[in-house]
């Protein structure tokens, strides 16, 4: 396997065999360790000194089902630490396929010089960025898929993340014309266009597979993984995340008074029921639209839909519950048409839902719009994409918003924004979102799937739930694999065991891959750490404390010696 650096100063490619240190390495695991290696962590986010990581995980290209996924890394400008956000698509299986362990850029292009970095097979060069700059991500994708041959992968950014905003994301094409999946957290996007980068377009590789150790070892273990998601009553095809998507749990989290309603007031929305999974699967197929459809190649739970409106014209695809909860129910909207405009503009700008949509919910409760009230809020999303001075503060996040506006119930934790779970109810998810090295993140060790387990209202098992849930989270951002993917590798880690030992030839054990996964929390900590991150900056918001949150009215009373205690297992 090999490395591309670009070095954006120089506009030069090399490629460089990959170091001792990083070999074992993938994903989430290589973008902590090259931060550390490599990345001054006080340095400045949007400066030249940071580097912007895209990273397949181990299994990327071998056509594991759902392990296709691209890590992107780097500091994070929202949290001023190691941030990795992950995205379905093709990116991650074509690069694996590649070869290519690592895609680093470093440097920064002269100002108002935008390149895109094209990738052929085993060759690599810089372009002039031409008119893609200041397109939104689908005209991005579309001119660059019209130049460079339809079955190109684009990883690109939208106008957000050319004005180097904190709430920028990183987008990725699919198969054929599917769009929009997004590394959308962390403002990696603003990274990357503080780089002066707009786009990668990576060629299809023909007749490309990565070498096996063991191919026998390899097959066998890929083969059960993807029969047991295909046997999982939850996962297959009759299963409520093929069938409905992650729209699936919005009954779930309202009923517990975990969902976020109107910048996070209440944990229960009055307009749920309309904003149901089986609500959008009804209306997308009785309006012509796609339900079950996947983000990459071979994909068996295929939990995506096609949001199209009255009719039948596409809107947006996928419509997730993320999405649903932050520019839903946080904002007062209970109409899912409402809800998938907010999120095309969204997707197009290059914006991440969740901080966007919790920046709504702070400048609305500071009087710049009306919760409910769909045609104001789309005003102030509209500034965001025209770069206004309203428009900069708000796609800067939660935080930004709040101070500028001066709200002190802003739902961030670590300078992130948080997704839609309100922690007072979902306790677990308050532990992590306050202690993960990756900021306010439910993709970082999510408690909901936990609720039978742990009581999510009380304080008792919420640290030891939250770092079980942390380690099986780095494993997954590390392998490449979908969140929704975990349960036969949570039930049976051998069989993740055997895929890399069948792939590497490494002779891991079950033992020697829990170590690996927790080096990932190990190597991010540290790099907070020596980037200035204190006990102070791993807390909730102080409202998150003292103000009840109905329908339970609960409180996040874990206290901060068990916050402080988290990883003294680890
Ligand atoms: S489960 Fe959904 S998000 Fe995950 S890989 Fe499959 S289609 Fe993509």
């Amino acid at each position: 396997m090999k490395l591309l650096r670009v070095d954006m100063n120089q506009s030069q490619v090399r490629w460089e065999p990959v170091p001792p240190v990083y070999e074992r390495l993938g994903g989430r695991a290589l973008i902590a360790r090259v931060l550390l290696e490599e990345v001054p962590p006080t340095c400045d986010a949007l400066g030249p000194l940071n580097k912007l990581i895209l990273a397949p995980g181990l299994l990327g290209g071998c056509s594991v089902t759902a392990a296709g996924r691209l890590s992107v890394g780097g500091k994070s400008p929202l949290t001023k630490g190691a941030k990795e956000a992950n995205a379905g698509g093709t990116a991650g299986d074509v690069l694996g396929k590649l070869g290519i362990k690592a895609v680093i850029l470093e440097g920064q292009a002269p100002k108002d010089q935008w390149l895109i970095l094209r990738i052929h097979s085993d060759s690599a060069e810089l372009l002039p960025a031409g008119n893609s700059r200041g397109l939104g991500t689908y005209a991005t994708s579309d001119l660059l898929q019209e130049m460079y041959g339809a079955s190109c992968t684009v990883i690109s950014i939208g106008q957000a993340g050319e004005m180097c905003m904190g709430g920028a994301g990183i987008c990725v094409t699919g198969e054929g014309r599917q769009r929009s999946n997004h590394a959308a957290r962390g403002g990696l996007g603003a990274v990357m266009g503080s780089k002066g980068l707009k786009a990668i377009v990576v060629d299809k590789p023909t007749g490309k597979t990565p070498p096996f150790a063991d191919a026998d070892l390899f097959r066998g273990a890929a083969r059960t993984f993807a029969q047991k998601l295909i046997n999982d009553p939850k996962l297959g095809t009759k299963g409520s995340q093929h069938l409905y998507g992650t729209a699936s749990i919005v009954a779930a989290v309202n009923e517990m008074g975990s969902f976020p309603t109107r910048n996070f007031s209440n944990g229960n929305f009055e307009g749920a029921e309309t904003l149901r999974g089986e609500h959008l699967r009804e209306v997308t197929l009785a309006r012509g639209g796609e339900a079950g459809t996947r983000c990459m190649p071979g994909c068996v739970i295929a939990c995506r839909n096609v949001y199209v409106d009255a009719t039948g014209k596409p809107i947006v695809g996928t419509l997730q519950y993320e999405t649903i909860a932050l520019l839903g129910s946080n904002l007062g909207l209970g109409n899912l048409d409402e809800v998938a405009v907010l999120n095309r503009m969204c997707n197009d700008f290059g914006l991440d839902t969740i901080e966007t949509g919790a920046a709504l919910g702070v400048a609305i409760e500071a009087g710049q719009g009306q919760f409910g009230d769909f045609e104001s809020i789309r005003r102030l999303l509209a500034h965001v994409g025209e770069g206004t001075v309203l428009g900069r503060i708000i796609g800067n996040g939660a935080v930004a918003t709040g101070r500028v506006l001066g709200i002190r119930r802003v739902p961030a934790a670590v300078g992130q924004a948080m997704p839609g779970y309100d922690p007072r109810s979902l306790k677990g998810n308050g532990v992590t979102y306050a202690t993960s090295p990756q900021g306010a993140d439910h993709t970082a060790g999510n408690a909901f799937g936990a609720r039978k387990e742990v009581n999510p209202l009380g304080i008792q098992g919420q640290k030891e739930l939250s770092l079980r849930l942390q380690i099986i989270a780095a494993m997954l951002d590390s392998t490449g694999l979908c969140l929704f993917a975990r349960p036969p590798i949570i039930a049976n880690p051998q069989l993740m065991v055997d895929m890399i030992n069948g792939r590497y030839g490494w002779g891991w054990t079950v033992e020697d891959y829990d170590r690996f996964n927790r080096d990932v929390l190990r190597t991010e900590l540290e790099f907070n750490r020596r980037a200035g991150l204190t006990t102070a900056d791993y807390r909730l918001p102080e409202f998150m404390h003292t103000e009840p949150l109905p329908p339970h009215n609960a409180t996040f009373d874990v206290p901060d010696t068990d916050l402080d205690t988290v990883f003294e297992t680890l």
